[in-house]
Formats: C-alpha cells, structure tokens, sequence
C-alpha cells in the first residue's frame, strides 16, 4: 500500500509541495518563490512559466528530500492561490498573455459598470459573489477584448483556467481540462446552485462557454502526473482553492464549523453545509467543496490588514524588528488604556465595506507609548475578526463551538488569547499549521480511498493548544463598545 500522500499549493508568491503520512505528519516540504510582475499601478501579473516551473521544482525537491520512491505516493492534491487568471492555446498549451493575478484592479471599472447597470443583484444570487475585480470573469473578459480572441475561443482553439486547471492541463497526462468546484465558484461565472456555468452571466461578460473547463469534485479521480515528471502515473484526486482547502484541512466538516487563516490578511470561513446562505452582512457565501457530486457551502469574510498590520508596525513606524517581539511586549502592560487602532489603511472590508474608511490610531493620553501601540494593533486584527464573526452568526443563525486557527500570526499566543476572550469563544490551534496543505493531502486521500470517510480525514486533525476564554462580560462588552466606536470615527475619511 502507498504510503505518503503529496499537497501541491501553488501560492500568490511561491509554490510549495509538501509531503504526509496518511496520519498527517509532514516529512518533507519544499518552497520555490517566483517574481512578480507589476506592469502598472494596480495591476499584478505572473508569468505562467513561472508558475509551472516552481510547482514542478517544488514538487521534485520535496521528493528527493524526503528520500520516498514514487511508488510509495498513493495520490496528489492541488490546492491554489484563487481567481488568478489563465487563457492558453488547446494545441500548444502557449498561454496568450501573462496570468492576471487576483489582486490586479485592471477590471475595476468594467465591474463598477456592471454595478451601475444594477446587475449587481443578479451576480450575487447566481454566485454568492459581491462583484469585484478579484475575480475571474471580468479578468477573462478583458483577455478577451485586450487579444482579440474571442472567436478563438468560440472556436474552442483557447482554454481558459484558475491555477488548478492551468496545472492539471499542463502536468497530468491526456491534458484535460477540469476545474474543481471550489474555484470554479470564484470566477463570478459559476450558479452555486445548479453547480454549472451560468449563461445569463456568460452572455453578460461575452464569454463562451467553448472555453471554460469541465467542473469536476474537490476529491475524486482527476487524472495521473505526467510520468516525466517523477517517473510514475500517479493519481491526481483532490482539488480545491487554498482557503477551501484550509477549512477541509481544519476538519471543519460540520454545520457552524469555522476557521481564521492569520496571514498577511485574514480569511475566515463557515461551513453552512447544504445550504447556501445569503448574507445580509456583506459576506460572500462560496463552496465550501463539493464530494461525491454533492456540494458543501460556506461563508467567507475577509480582513484586509490582518499580520499586514504588524508589517506596517515593523517597516514604517519601525516600532519592532521581529513580528514575534509584539507578544511579550503586549503582555508586558495590562492594557492599551483605552487605545484602538482601526488599520484601515485601505479601507474596510465586511462587515463595514467602507473603500473611504482610514487607519485611525484614538484614544491616547499623555501616557499612550510604544507598548499600548503595538498591542492595539494585535487587539486589531481580533476584533475585525470577531467582527466578521458576528456577521456569520447574524447570518447562519448558528454559533460555532470553537474557533479553529492557523496561518503566520497564530504564532502569537497573546493574540489568540484575545481573540478567544474577545469572542467568548475557545480558539483551537492544531499541531498542523499547514492546514491548506493538509487539506489539499486528505482531499486527495479522500479521493483515492486511502480515507474512507470522511469522519477518518477528520480524525487526521489534531488539536494542540485551546485558548480558553478569560474575560468576564463586563470588561468584554466594555472593550468591544470602544472599538466600535474607534471603528465610526474611521469610517468615511478619505475625500471622494
Ligand atoms: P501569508 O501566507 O499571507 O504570506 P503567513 O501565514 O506566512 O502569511 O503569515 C505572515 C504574517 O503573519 C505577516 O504579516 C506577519 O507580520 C504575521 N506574523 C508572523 N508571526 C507573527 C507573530 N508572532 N505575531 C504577530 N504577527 C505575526
């Protein structure tokens, strides 16, 4: 029986590949970064070769770390930054252009368009999605339009794909085209409902639908690696976006099950099950990920400045040289003395969507110095995340038992404290920090039947310190009135 099962997460900045024991354990992984290409103010771009050169060193160097033979990998699991944008010839597999990447706003005013033409509503509906140019449709639309190729593309001569399909096409033998479900639900192309391409939305961008991949399961027999690349056909079966992915790998399979990712921003999601639950709360409801053709949602919110916070604390105030020095520093006073920061640097996300809001630092007194600073800017990122909490509970209706973490700043044990305390709600921060990857391994165990349940990819997650909430109700409330109000006297600033 093979033994090891291989994530491939081809990140915004670098590939990886990491490599697990059906139990979950890591025995070896590999990061390969690759440049980024800004060709003007707010656009960002990625050189497909690069993408698929740095996936493909990633996923040889983990191997010959390791020391495993091929043949003892039972699968692979591809797990991917979201919405970054491909077009590439059927034939040649040449791509027409460089990869938009998600975070490019070259499409921001088609989508300002889009919303002035009041369609707002109906992208919304059919795909769970507030428009913006993050995502794909817009992207593929401007590909269209900017290389003239739409009758190409009608033709079916052009494929067009997130990072997943990209690589499936251009790794797997027979080069088929396939997106899982979880990306296909970040294009603003895809019904969530009835799981398939939605016409009214691809006749609205002028997409045809000659160009768009074959939507298959988040796990499940996909294909086989090309055997240039390790030697062996090796199965292919799992698949999905990496914040999809993360919450597979946090075992969040149940109703009202939840996890924050602390990275540079944060993503927090919610397992709603079966059912898609609109917010009225600026949330987007997403796929959680669909398996044996039966689709899982969830909700999504995101906090822009999440560890970027801390960034800016290091680089611009240089208020620190490590982000590790905020712990001890925060614990070092009992309090900010009633200092918030609100880092809405570049405005706010849900549940205030407000483009206009700015970082405000109030409250200080005469005795405000460095330490209340730096803590007010850890207690930022718990209260926007609580913040998007609460907009998930309002939602749902339904009140997590826990709150499962991972992600750069997790690391910080006073800020998981806080959160916990914050939200009255234990924080959960397993022994596996690389949940994308995991979940992108057990999707591909589950897929492969090395799993055959999911209760058993579920039991693959463990635990490794709970954060118990401390914080009597008084003080609680106390604190979360002041944000709120350090939040209003934010919002609205910039002059528009
Ligand atoms: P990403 O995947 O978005 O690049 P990571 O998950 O690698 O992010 O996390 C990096 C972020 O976490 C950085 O913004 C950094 O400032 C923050 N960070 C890392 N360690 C700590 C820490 N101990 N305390 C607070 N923030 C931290």
């Amino acid at each position: 029986m093979p033994k090891y099962l291989i994530a491939l997460d081809q990140g915004t900045t670098s590939s990886r590949a990491v490599i697990f024991t059906p139990d979950g354990q890591v025995t070896a992984s590999c990061n390969r970064e690759f440049p980024q290409h800004y060709p003007k103010p707010g656009w960002v771009e990625h050189d497909p070769r690069d993408i698929l050169e740095s996936q493909v060193e990633a996923l040889k160097d983990a191997v010959r770390l390791s020391g495993i033979d091929a043949a003892d990998i039972a699968a692979i699991g591809l797990t991917n930054q979201r919405e970054t944008t491909f077009l590439w010839d059927r034939q040649t597999g040449e791509c027409v252009g460089n990869a938009i990447v998600w975070q490019c706003r070259r499409t921001s005013q088609m989508v300002d368009q889009l919303k002035a033409d009041g369609y707002a509503d109906l992208i919304r509906e059919k795909t769970g999605l507030v428009p913006d140019a993050y995502f794909s449709g817009t992207k593929l639309k401007w590909m269209l339009d900017y290389y003239n190729v739409r009758d190409r593309a009608e033709r079916g001569e052009l494929c067009f794909g997130t990072v997943d399909s990209f690589l499936c096409w251009h790794l797997l033998e027979g080069r088929p085209h396939v997106t899982d479900a979880t990306n296909a639900g970040r294009t603003m192309l895809f019904n969530i409902h009835n799981q398939d391409w939605d016409d009214d939305l691809l006749k609205l961008l002028d997409i045809p639908r000659a160009c768009l991949p074959k939507v298959v399961d988040s796990a499940g027999p996909i294909g086989l690696l090309d055997p240039a690349v390790l030697g062996r056909a090796i199965p292919v079966t799992g698949m999905a976006g990496d914040q999809h992915a993360s919450l597979f790998g946090q075992a969040c399979l149940g109703v009202g099950d939840m996890k924050n990712t602390y990275g540079t921003g944060c993503f927090m999601l919610m397992n709603t099950g079966d059912r898609p639950v609109r917010s009225e709360n600026g949330l987007l409801t997403t796929m959680a990920w669909r398996i044996g053709g039966k689709p899982t949602y969830a909700l999504e919110g995101s906090v822009f400045m999440g560890g970027a916070t801390i960034q800016w604390l290091r680089d611009e105030l240089k208020l620190i040289t490590h982000a590790s020095e905020t712990e001890g520093i925060a614990r070092s006073i009992a309090g900010t003395g009633g200092v918030y920061l609100v880092p809405a640097f570049t405005g706010l996300g849900a549940p205030y969507w407000d483009m206009y809001s700015r970082g405000t630092l109030i409250g200080m007194t005469r005795g405000t110095g460095r330490a209340q600073i730096i803590r007010a800017a850890l207690e930022a990122i718990a209260y926007q995340s609580a913040d998007l909490m609460d907009a998930m509970i309002r939602d749902s209706g339904k009140s997590p038992a826990r709150l499962q973490v991972d992600g750069g700043a997790s690391a910080n044990g006073f800020l998981m404290q806080f959160q916990a305390d914050i939200t009255d709600i234990p924080v959960v921060r397993p022994v596996v920090l690389e949940t994308t990857a995991l979940g992108a391994a057990l999707l591909a165990g589950l897929g492969a039947g090395v799993y055959g349940s999911l209760e058993e990819t579920a039991a693959v997650w463990k635990p490794d310190l709970t954060f118990t909430p401390k914080m009597d109700e008084v003080t609680r409330r106390l604190q979360r009135k002041g944000w709120q109000k350090a939040v209003a006297r934010s919002l609205d600033f910039a002059e528009h």
